[in-house]
């Protein structure tokens, strides 16, 4: 994982510019990631795979901004998308629809459609029901539908429970032990031409062993399929790969293909990837101002301009994620604050018991928060969602305006009044 993110007397530094020009320029909360960050985690995949045939598919949930998808684009990326909205932020953004797996366990027969219409390279499908309705939908457009069956290899991998995916008790996918079957009936349906079989584990994970069972797994059932006249072209293991958010020993992508790879030697299928997190987490940060500070005789508390509506991972999953003063000032007395948010909710925190020298009025730094970030910022309270902000070298882009307090109430109509 790469970060272009520096201190430099005393002043953080994401490329060229410093932190405090952008929080000055745009006001705060704001995003701001760096392209060049985005580009090196790409980059890292791609060597990684060496001569291997690959398809790397940015999980376009985790940051969905349509210039982070540009620079992606730019690089040849792939994308793994869960809906129609993701899909049209793809085509907006250039990228090629034959490099788009659209995952997801509900798609619609519109979502269907128009992905058969724009030509996607897989339906990563995860119900018989949905195989029936890609199947009809297709015949509908007299086209044939590519498609991969989602497969739960019943792997733990050992993260939060609320992103672990491969557990029989998890909703994902078609349990393994019932997969042949699966493509045994899809075989036979007219309008569904099988062409890969693909998992996705979990996210946040930093060991390997998860994935190389996984891999182990879904190869058994791709050998029983080719007995069977069922040849698959491709093999997707998903994503998952973690970030370091404090000081987890994480696997690189290096490591983690030196491991993998091996496991396909002498086979040939494509291997795909759906990296997220792994992309995009560490290029981006969240800008906040300390807005009061207050003290009871238990705590002291930082009340910054940032919430959970903003950024909701502390609050969802007890994320840790660090934080910094954007510049430091040693004058200032240290104290140990919970970092909360305006919101009403106790729940509502950035972070918990940590070690500050602040004033109010300084502006803080929530690192590694590039996925999972704005794309699941909300209006709650009526805040409006915050600006987002790209650096490139010495450039600054804003990539999302800040909304207005007219963008919070758009849609919305009052009851006629008689
Ligand atoms: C969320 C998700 C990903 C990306 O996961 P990361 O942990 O961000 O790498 C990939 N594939 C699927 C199907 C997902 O749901």
């Amino acid at each position: 994982m790469h970060t272009t993110i520096n201190r430099n007397n005393g002043d953080l530094f994401m490329e060229d510019i410093a932190l405090n020009d952008i929080a000055d320029q745009f006001g705060t909360p704001c995003y701001v990631y760096s392209k060049r960050a985005i580009e090196l985690n790409y980059d890292a995949y791609v060597a990684a795979m060496g001569d291997y045939p690959h398809l790397v598919c940015y999980a376009v949930k985790s940051n969905s901004n349509i210039a982070v998808l540009q620079t992606l684009a730019a690089l040849g990326a792939g994308f793994d998308i869960v809906s129609i909205g993701e899909l049209e932020r793809v085509l907006m953004a250039g990228g090629d629809p034959n490099k788009v797996v659209f995952s997801g366990l509900a798609k619609t027969a519109d979502e269907m459609s128009r992905a058969l219409e724009v030509g996607i390279h897989c339906f990563n499908i995860e119900s018989e029901s949905e195989l029936v309705l890609l199947n009809a939908t297709a015949a509908s457009l007299s086209v044939n539908a590519p498609v991969s069956i989602r497969v739960n290899p019943d792997v733990d991998a050992k993260t939060h429970p609320y992103i672990s995916t491969g557990l029989k008790e998890d909703k994902f996918g078609i349990d393994i032990n019932q997969a042949l079957g699966v493509y045994e009936r899809a075989a036979q349906m007219d309008n569904i031409n099988l062409i890969g079989v693909d998992c996705h584990i979990g996210s946040q994970l930093t060991e390997v062993k998860p994935f190389l069972d996984a891999m182990a797994r879904l190869l058994i059932l791709v050998d029983q399929l080719s007995e069977r006249d069922i040849p698959l072209a491709h093999i997707d293991i998903g994503g998952g790969l973690g970030v370091r958010y404090q000081d987890e020993q994480t696997l690189s992508v290096g490591d983690y293909m030196a491991e993998l790879l091996p496991l396909l030697a002498q086979r040939g299928e494509t291997l795909i990837l759906e990296p997220g997190r792994s992309i995009t987490a560490n290029a981006g940060v969240l800008l906040t101002h300390v807005q009061y500070l207050k003290s009871n005789d238990h705590k002291n508390f930082a009340i910054v301009n940032a919430a959970m509506n903003d950024m909701l991972r502390p609050s969802l999953y007890q994320a840790w994620m660090d934080i910094q003063p954007i510049s430091t000032h040693p004058d200032r007395e240290e104290r140990i604050y919970d970092v909360v948010g305006p919101v009403c909710e106790s729940g509502d925190f950035l972070g918990k018991d940590r070690i500050l020298s602040i004033s109010e009025g300084d502006c803080l730094c929530l690192f590694s928060a590039g996925s999972y970030g704005f794309v699941m910022s909300s209006n709650y309270n009526s805040r409006p969602r915050v600006a987002e902000i790209m650096v490139a070298g010495e450039q600054v882009h804003l990539i999302r305006q800040r909304e207005t307090l007219r963008d919070l109430v758009r849609g919305e109509q009052l009851l006629p009044v008689n």
